[in-house]
């Protein structure tokens, strides 16, 4: 038997020797890892032959599909053309060039510059050093300090999971660093109380805000937010939070940088997620659905402002690495946006699938135990509760979402759990028929968790 159909054999050699990421290993391992071995389409299969939804885009990242032979012909093509080449001192490749002015077109207008990395984690932490060189070079580098908000996810590297809102994160490792202020997450349901969705919205802006005034906005760099929190749980804030906030960081000369990890190239049904808040960034931080996740590949956008600072003030910014633009996640990249483009998958996203999905998916908030529902685009959430009323959760050793998963995963879909919310991010590609899939596994799997909790 080969290692290839041999699922015992996988999980053997996986518990010895795989330390897995945000898995506790232990546990893993007296069940058994799940093997994936296939992906087609919309759907994964594991070793075992079950076909299963997959409802979250691998990570949130393969938004045009798995398997399309036009992005693995790319990066085959690339790397027969040119295996691998840095762009380090003074050297470019055709890839690495001709993404960079594809992005230049997607990307909202003041965007005309971009830095690579290998994902989004590298993106914020390239962020960190970014913001405040450029401070530096406007002579004033005392606005060094960061804003970011509790709940939000930026990357595991250090200072992205410094400025991640994550208390779990945090206590491992001595986090964050200095010169971070976490201000509070604009999530209604855990935290609005009494007020509607847009007096809370409003509430949290100025509460940021004050929290800038109480530092001094002369002391702050930048605030760096996901237009959609991803991680976190699929917070869609109230329609009130990102006008108010980014007007009043303008009005204090604080740069805006919006995380576009998730919700970048489409997710929301328009290419950026800041163009859905309508906020006017500075910086975009990009990976995931750059090149629909073929090969690893991260990004920063850099607006007209500040890169004419760092051209006409600036020399050598020290920073880069060996895979920054490498060639094959070019190609991966570029192939991708021209699926994007020809397909019209964000329109797509905006104008049939997304509000087909929506139209379905807020049923679900129908049941006893789920609290809302609520999708922007293709990314969605629904909230299990004890009491719709008073949104009251479960107890946390219930595990009511780790439940949830487990069923959803058996039952051929795959959701992510984040405490009791599930989550999902479908490709773009998913058909109405895939949709009313997804919809009655989840419809099935809230039946199976309520049973469960009684
Ligand atoms: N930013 C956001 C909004 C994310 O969701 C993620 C990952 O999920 C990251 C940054 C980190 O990206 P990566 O895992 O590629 O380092």
């Amino acid at each position: 038997m080969t290692l290839s159909n041999s699922t015992a054999e996988i999980r053997r050699l996986d518990a010895a020797h795989h330390l897995h990421p945000f898995t506790n290993t232990r546990e893993l391992n007296a069940r058994g890892a799940r093997v994936i071995t296939q992906s087609s389409g919309v759907y994964l299969q594991d070793s075992e032959g079950n076909r299963i939804l997959d409802g979250m885009s691998g990570l949130w990242c393969v938004n045009a599909g798995h398997g399309r032979r036009d992005i693995i012909d790319a990066v085959s093509r690339q790397l027969e053309e040119l295996t691998f080449y840095n762009t380090f001192f003074n050297t470019t490749h055709p890839s690495v060039a001709e993404l960079s002015g594809l992005l230049s077109e997607v990307t909202p207008p003041q965007f005309n510059y971009f830095h690579y990395t290998g994902s989004g984690s590298e993106s914020n932490d390239t962020i960190f050093r970014l913001v405040r060189y450029y401070w530096e070079l406007e002579g004033k580098p005392e606005k060094s300090i960061f804003i970011s908000r509790r709940g939000g996810y930026h990357g595991s590297t250090v200072a992205a999971a410094s400025l991640g809102g994550f208390g779990s994160m945090h206590k491992q490792g001595g986090l964050p660093i200095a010169g971070i202020y976490h201000a509070p997450s604009p999530d209604w349901w855990s935290y609005g109380g009494d007020m509607s969705s847009d007096e809370f919205g409003l509430h949290v802006a100025h509460q940021t805000l004050s929290l800038i005034d109480a530092i001094g906005s002369d002391r702050i760099g930048a605030m760096i937010g996901e237009p959609i929190m991803g991680a976190g749980g699929v917070i869609v804030p109230p329609k009130t939070y990102w006008p108010a906030l980014s007007a009043g960081l303008k009005e204090r000369d604080i740069l805006l940088i919006s995380d576009e990890v998730i919700c970048g190239f489409g997710r929301t049904g328009e290419w950026f997620g800041c163009e859905l808040m309508g906020t006017e960034p500075d910086f975009l931080t990009m990976a995931k659905g750059i090149t629909s996740g073929y090969i690893p590949l991260g990004a920063v956008g850099v607006s007209d402002r500040v890169a004419k600072v760092l051209l006409e003030k600036g020399g050598e910014f020290a920073h880069g690495h060996t895979y920054s633009g490498h060639p094959a996640a070019c190609a991966a990249a570029i192939a991708t946006l021209k699926i994007l483009r020809e397909e019209k998958l964000v329109d797509r996203v905006r104008t049939d699938i997304g509000p087909y999905l929506k139209q379905k998916w807020k049923t679900l908030a129908d049941h006893p135990i789920v609290g809302e529902a609520v999708i922007e685009g293709l990314i969605g959430a629904f909230q299990f509760t004890k009491d719709k009323s008073s949104r009251k959760g479960f107890d946390e050793d219930a595990r009511i979402g780790m439940i949830a998963r487990e069923h959803s995963f058996k039952n051929g879909l795959v959701m992510r759990a984040v405490g009791d919310r599930m989550v999902i991010a479908p490709p773009f590609t998913l058909t109405h028929e895939e949709a009313d899939e997804l919809v009655s596994i989840a419809q099935k799997v809230i039946e199976l968790t309520y049973a469960d909790a009684k």
